[in-house]
């Protein structure tokens, strides 16, 4: 049951650090990526400024364009030159060219101040995608500002390499995803380990703890036992009911600390299950005739329905027990002239055993606490029935220990259901 656990824990240990570690990794892909691109964008601008200044200058010495014809047809390059008012064109290099119109177009979002630099990223109205870079500086003649020169850069190939670049980076966090997961899983084992080797230390002292406590508890209850049946001396009615009381707390110690060491032995200690082949139908009718005196005492009924002969592999001892804190609570938890019904039935890979009572019933909300060690719905009502809070616990520690499962229903209109399926 603990190995169960610690298994869960760890597994959702792993997940978590493997989840920490995927983001770390693609939070770092991400500021690299953006890094990379900002670094270039920056470098771009700047070249393209310079360029434009060299373009000026050869455009005043020879009046040579500063776009060839092949960048216009190809529109990796394209110019604009105007007159300083921004108004009268000198030269226009966006004529002929594909993305020419479109980016006449956005020209409120080409930029205003000299030596500055844009992105566009437009659509024309059939949907074609451009990105260029736009930037502007002055064209001077001596001294004299003669016009202002646009130049537009083709982006394309540079955001196409961007992408290709994000995907390779992609590909390489998902590379180290699974080294990061295995990271995970060993730092998920290395922290549980301590908490496993404390739990383990923990219930190795229960174990040990209540063991002791048997022999002094035995001599305390035949001490007490005798004090009783001592007819020759005479005790004040303070002395014999204290004497009384004692008697039953000694027996509820004995039956704790009993119960305790039963439940360290199982799981706790990786006890095995002595596994033979039980008539669990013949095992029913035993405890239930057994158990009808009980029920008998509170005015109660006890019935079966079960077949004849159910054969499955199992630890006798340990379902002779489960039998009884299950009867024992169905008759604890309802009240007198109720009805407990055990049914068994025999399918086809597991046997589903029923104890139906028309009892108290259990909240939705608890219906999963009660298998918590010492966890008692009505803690006074439990304690004045002789309950401990541990009878659930210890009928899901030998369910488990079978493969099985256990689960608290609903009987309607009134009481429990407790459901066990037992794997053949
Ligand atoms: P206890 O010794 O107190 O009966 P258990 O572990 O056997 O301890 O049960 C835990 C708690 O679950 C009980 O205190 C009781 O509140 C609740 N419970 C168990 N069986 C039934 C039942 N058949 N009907 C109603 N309540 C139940």
């Amino acid at each position: 049951m603990w190995n169960n656990m610690f298994e869960r824990l760890r597994k959702r240990m792993t997940l978590m650090y493997a989840f920490i570690f995927g983001m770390l990794i693609l939070i770092v892909v991400g500021v690299t990526y953006s890094l990379v691109w900002y670094a270039v964008l920056m470098h771009e601008k700047e070249d393209l400024v310079a360029q434009i200044y060299h373009e000026a200058e050869e455009y005043v010495a020879t009046e040579e364009a500063p776009v060839s014809e092949v960048a216009i047809k190809n529109g990796s390059m394209l110019a604009f030159l105007v007159k300083p008012d921004n108004k009268t064109v000198l030269l226009d290099q966006l004529l002929g060219a594909a993305a020419g119109d479109i980016l006449k177009y956005h020209r409120e979002d080409w930029p205003e101040t000299d030596d500055s630099a844009e992105m566009l990223r437009i659509r024309n109205n059939v949907g074609d995608r451009y990105r260029y870079l736009v930037a502007v500086a002055p064209v001077k003649d001596g001294d004299k500002v003669i016009g202002r020169l646009y130049m537009f850069k083709n982006m394309e190939f540079y955001y196409d390499a961007a992408q290709e670049t994000l995907f390779v980076l992609l590909c390489i966090a998902l590379l180290l995803f699974i080294p990061a997961c295995l990271l995970g899983y060993w730092l998920s084992k290395r922290t549980i380990r301590p908490i496993r080797l404390m739990y383990d230390k923990q219930k190795q002292f229960t174990a040990d703890a209540s063991h002791e406590m048997r022999t002094p508890l035995s001599v305390l209850n035949l001490a007490v036992q005798g004090l009783l049946e001592d007819t020759e001396s005479r005790y004040s009615p303070f002395a014999a009911e204290t004497l009384q009381m004692l008697k039953t707390e000694v027996g509820r110690l004995r039956k704790l600390t009993d119960t305790l060491m039963e439940l360290a032995r199982r799981d706790n200690l990786g006890l095995p299950v002595q596994k033979e082949t039980v008539d669990f139908a013949a095992l029913c009718g035993r405890v239930v005739s057994q158990f009808s005196l009980v029920a008998e005492k509170k005015q109660q009924r006890l019935r079966s329905e079960m077949p004849e002969k159910v054969l499955l592999k199992g630890d006798a001892n340990s379902l002779n027990m489960l039998l009884i804190i299950l009867l024992d609570n169905a008759a604890k938890y309802s009240p007198a002239a109720s009805e407990i019904l055990l049914t068994v039935e025999n399918k086809k890979d597991c046997v589903v055993l029923q104890v139906i009572d028309q009892g108290i019933g259990i909240s939705d909300a608890d219906k999963e606490k009660i298998f918590d060690r010492f966890y008692r719905v009505d803690k006074v009502r439990s304690r004045e029935q002789g309950g401990l809070g541990l009878g659930l616990a210890l009928a899901q520690s030998i369910v488990r220990l079978h493969g099985g499962q256990i689960v608290a229903l609903d009987n309607r209109p009134q009481g429990t259901v407790m459901r066990v399926v037992l794997p053949k």
